[in-house]
């Protein structure tokens, strides 16, 4: 048989640009907010740590537009998760805080989609948690504004409504660990490349969502993402 190899490139649309952003890895920061470390079994400021998805999971929505996401199967308890997406433009390993800003090409707003009921069961027995989190099409992303245009993303509003009715909120400024800090710690553990994405983990409030529901995120400084589930 001829296999039927597909390498597309996965590309997030660039605000103001005809150009894509080409994915090469997606890096998630778990339990990066308070309030959602507590509801997760957390307690108080531990080293931050990581997950990774595939960089084909990512579901970018048009501009403008909607992005539909399948009801994915092996759960009975597909969870939002509303973050804030750092996208790298340049790489580097041990990358010191106060110099994170230039490796930061632009902010998106995504969603870490989760089988929470397998995420649980893999918890509980000390597995990995690749198929509660790396699934097909498990990170929707908005487009990419790029830094040159909004600046840093320090502060300011981050919220998911769920058919029109508010489920998370929460500000930028409450990251246990900030965004220079995020890019330091991980590039100790990786070489970082540009068309790296980070997920910067999610606010309190997260929770289930079924086929025909209408989820449109936002970060305050870079618009919204639309996503329906279908
Ligand atoms: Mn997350």
């Amino acid at each position: 048989m001829q296999p039927a190899f597909s390498i597309v490139k996965t590309l997030v649309p660039i605000a103001g640009s005809d150009q894509g952003f080409p994915v090469r890895r997606i890096f998630c920061v778990a339990r990066n907010y308070a309030e959602h470390a507590k509801e997760m079994g957390g307690t108080g400021r531990e080293a931050p740590f990581f997950f990774t998805k595939p960089a084909d999971a990512v579901l970018p929505a048009p501009i403008g537009g909607e992005g539909a996401m399948s009801y994915p199967p092996k759960t009975a308890d597909l969870h939002h998760e509303i973050e804030l997406v750092v996208a790298l433009g340049l790489g580097g390993r041990n990358i010191a805080a106060e110099d994170a800003g230039r490796h930061i090409y632009g902010y998106a707003v995504g969603l870490d989609m989760t089988r929470r009921d397998l995420q649980a069961e893999l918890k509980k027995l000390g597995r990995p948690w690749d198929v509660a989190k790396g699934f097909d099409q498990s990170a929707p992303i908005g487009p990419i504004h790029r830094a040159t245009a909004v600046g840093p993303l320090e502060r300011g509003a981050i919220r998911l409504e769920v058919n029109g009715v508010e489920r998370q909120r929460g500000d930028l400024a409450d990251m246990i660990w900030s965004v220079p800090e995020i890019v330091a710690i991980l590039s100790e553990y990786f070489e970082l490349q540009a068309g790296d994405l980070l997920f910067t983990g999610t606010p309190a409030g997260v929770g289930p969502v079924q086929r025909g529901d209408r989820l449109v995120g936002s970060v305050d400084g870079i618009g919204q993402l639309s996503v329906r589930i279908v």
